[in-house]
């Protein structure tokens, strides 16, 4: 069996409960393609899955792949221009490829607001929903993006970096000795030396692809997409340098710190994972750790 016929059956399967939904459509969501759509002629197989939004760009929340990732269900409301939908992924399994199901519901009038709002033109709802879908994917104390988002969005860098074969570096930093940075001045102090580390590596990585996310407790990665491995070792150079000038004021206290850099690119065709790339990124972090820190490796 095919693909869309294999989709064919869920889409029937789901007629019994038609009021759930306006559109069901079948997404892979690495690749942000639709592979097969039923209902409303909301977006057709083939078409790019984020089009719907139109946004004019693949969503950061992506909710199907964290479907994906998670291997559970997850449920989002998105809106376009004029309406808003619940939008529930369900990640199942077809012909030995894991797929999505996005079952949309066109909630624009059904949706029970508690504030009385029409949602249909409120700003303020699309605010509330645009809040709702980032907090996911932000670290509260540095504002940068989190873990998760990494995960959901290295993988889609990967695809269209390799479909248009374009290169992608990777720089990894942990911050030096920054358990003596806490031991010194305390943690409220760590905390703020952290956010100004975060404000000046995104100073650094300002193109509108890069993007920058908290990795761990003092580490952050860094991914440039189509940048070459010369070009990411000069931005992390940069980073280093601004870092390492930084005068850090903390009420009364005068903080210096350095970090440690650790950069890898992509190779083509080498079908390398997120994974593996991060593990390379951080097998040069470790490299400037063991060359007594404050410095910029590679790999
Ligand atoms: P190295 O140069 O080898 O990286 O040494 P280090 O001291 O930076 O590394 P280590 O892994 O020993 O310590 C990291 C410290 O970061 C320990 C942990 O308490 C601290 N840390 C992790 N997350 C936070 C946070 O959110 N706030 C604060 N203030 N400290 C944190
Ligand atoms: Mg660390
Ligand atoms: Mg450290």
């Amino acid at each position: 069996m095919s693909l869309e016929e294999a989709s064919q059956k869920i889409f029937d399967s789901l007629k019994i409960v038609d009021k759930m939904y306006e559109h069901i459509r079948l997404i892979d969501p690495v690749t942000k393609k639709i592979i097969a759509s039923y209902g409303e002629d909301l977006s057709r197989a083939g078409a790019e899955c984020f089009a719907l939004w139109k946004k004019g760009k693949s969503c950061d929340n992506c909710v199907s792949m964290r479907a994906f990732n998670e291997d559970q269900t997850i449920v989002k409301i998105e809106y376009t221009p004029d309406k808003i939908f619940m939008l529930t992924a369900i990640p199942v399994e077809l012909e030995n490829q894991k797929v999505i199901v996005e079952i949309l519901k066109d909630t624009t009038q059904s949706m029970i607001f508690q504030s009385g709002d029409s949602p249909a033109s409120s700003s303020i709802v699309c605010g509330i929903i645009d809040n709702l879908n980032n907090i996911a994917l932000r670290d509260p104390l540095t504002g940068v993006n989190n873990r998760r988002f990494i995960q959901e969005k290295l993988p889609v860098n990967l695809v269209l970096a390799s479909t248009s074969n374009q290169s992608l570096s990777l720089i990894m930093v942990d911050i030096d000795f920054f358990k003596k940075i806490n031991d010194t001045y305390g943690h409220v102090a760590g905390d703020f030396v952290l956010k100004r580390c975060a404000e000046i590596i995104a100073n650094c990585a300002k193109r509108e692809t890069d993007w920058v996310a908290r990795y761990g407790g003092e580490e952050f990665l860094i991914c440039l997409p189509g940048a070459n491995l010369e070009s990411a070792c000069e931005i992390a150079e940069l980073m280093r340098k601004t870092i390492e000038n930084e005068v850090i004021q903390c009420d009364k206290e005068t903080i210096k710190i350095t970090a440690s850099f650790g950069a890898c690119c992509t190779t083509p065709c080498s079908g390398e994972t997120a994974k593996q790339l991060i593990e390379r990124a951080d097998q040069a972090l470790y490299v400037a750790k063991e060359q007594g820190r404050n410095t910029v490796e590679w790999v």
